[in-house]
């Protein structure tokens, strides 16, 4: 299937790793001009080596409204975006009593506020353009609230929230707006905290992953962490103008976490 996305523009938040960068090395092997970001000028220009001649790199923390303002102006320097990837994201266990103040905010200024930002910014070019997508990258942790971060679970319902109000704003037109449920997925941020669990326990990644999705995923019918890769597969069809009647939706990617037929 062409996704026929030659001559878009994508910016991908957080995509010097992970979710993020396997999402924008898939929009640009399919001909997308693809914009990265991180935190740090060297974490780019590392990540940015991966990627074809012709990406573009800007370091900006999106959890700032300084941060988000000047990712906006570079890339709009770059040309009107045409895709936005909010996935930037940061989780932590923490049991709920001990959740400060300032846990909860930092949480909602990097996973959610740094989507309202950059929506904000983008979606009027998109609308005035008649095309356009974004897509929030949630989690299942937004209906399955995790007992152990119950802060991560309710900012990542509250992006399903954002983004099912921001595609109201769509209607008639050629942009749509969704978000993606990814499951448990193996990238480098869930890799150091699986081998760092692990390795308190004695367990190899194996073991731990066997144990992991017997008794704290037993819902997932994979029963493994998906590849980073299996996620950006389905966001990358979302971005394509094959996906044009996707929107307003909440899409799960989560090899069945989520125990419901719909
Ligand atoms: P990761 O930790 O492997 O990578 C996160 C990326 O975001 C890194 O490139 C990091 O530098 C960047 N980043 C973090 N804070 C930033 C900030 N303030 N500004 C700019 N960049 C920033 O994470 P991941 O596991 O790939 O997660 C990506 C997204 O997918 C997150 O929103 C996460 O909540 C979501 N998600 C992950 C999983 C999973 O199991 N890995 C499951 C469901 C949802």
């Amino acid at each position: 299937m062409d996704l026929s996305l030659d001559g878009k523009i994508a910016l991908v938040t957080g995509s010097t790793k992970g979710i993020g960068k396997a999402i924008a090395l898939a929009l640009a092997a399919e001909g997308a001009t693809v914009v990265i970001n991180g935190r740090s000028q060297q974490s780019v220009d590392e990540a940015l080596a991966s990627f074809p001649k012709g990406s573009h790199g800007v370091a900006a923390d999106v959890g700032t409204g300084e941060g988000a303002a000047a990712l906006v102006k570079a890339v709009e320097a770059i040309g009107p975006v045409d895709i936005l990837v909010n996935n930037a994201g940061i989780f932590e266990p923490k049991e709920f009593p001990e959740i400060p103040d300032a846990d909860w905010t930092k949480l909602f200024e990097v996973n959610v506020m740094s989507g309202v930002r950059l929506s904000r910014a983008l979606l009027p070019g998109m609308i005035a353009r008649n095309w356009g997508r974004i897509i929030f990258i949630a989690s299942e942790s937004a209906i399955n609230i995790p007992q152990e971060m119950v802060h991560y679970g309710v900012s990542k319902t509250a992006q399903l929230g954002l983004s099912r109000g921001i595609a109201e704003y769509t209607k008639g037109t050629a942009v749509t707006v969704n978000a993606v449920l990814p499951g448990p997925t193996l990238s480098e941020g869930v890799e150091d905290f699986v081998d760092s669990l692990g390795a308190q326990h004695g367990q190899s990644r194996t073991e731990f992953e066997a144990e992991f999705f017997k008794t704290v995923r037993p819902t997932s019918l994979l029963q493994r962490f998906a590849t980073t890769d299996e996620v950006a597969n389905f966001v990358t069809f979302l971005a394509s103008p094959r996906a044009a009647a996707i929107n307003g939706a909440a899409l799960r990617v989560d090899g069945g976490t989520v125990k419901s037929a719909f």
